[in-house]
């Protein structure tokens, strides 16, 4: 836990976020922006920073972001989607804690901006 992460807070309860589902892993909440009719995000509990600060030992947690991210996606009965992990601030990170977009409802543009 970062005491003065955002997301840390979040997973602790402490700041309040319209919660989708959560277990010992993973906490997937609604964005606060929604940028599509579904927009949500899959926050591991652990503190990492960004993609950057992965260790081998996370490639469970990394491919299981992702298959609750399809999981999430068939609950909010919607279709097609895409997953984003932002990595680095000109990449567009804007919260150093690493989190994967989930975004459906809409069609997406190629390449993204
Ligand atoms: P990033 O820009 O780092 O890839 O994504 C951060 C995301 O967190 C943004 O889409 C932003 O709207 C969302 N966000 C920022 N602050 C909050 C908050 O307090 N609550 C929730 N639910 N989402 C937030
Ligand atoms: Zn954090």
């Amino acid at each position: 836990m970062s005491e003065e992460c955002l997301f840390c807070k979040i997973v602790s309860g402490e700041i309040p976020a319209k919660k989708i589902m959560e277990d010992d892993d993973v906490v997937v909440f609604h964005d606060i922006a929604p940028q599509a009719p579904l927009h949500a995000l899959i926050v591991p509990r652990r503190h990492i920073r960004s993609l950057d600060e992965l260790l081998e030992s996370d490639d469970g947690l990394v491919g299981k972001m992702h298959r609750v991210a399809g999981q999430v996606v068939r609950e909010a009965g919607q279709g097609d989607y895409r997953t984003v992990f932002n990595c680095g601030e000109a990449a567009g990170q804007s919260v150093w804690h690493l989190h994967l977009h989930v975004l459906a409802g809409r069609p997406m543009k190629w390449p993204p901006g």
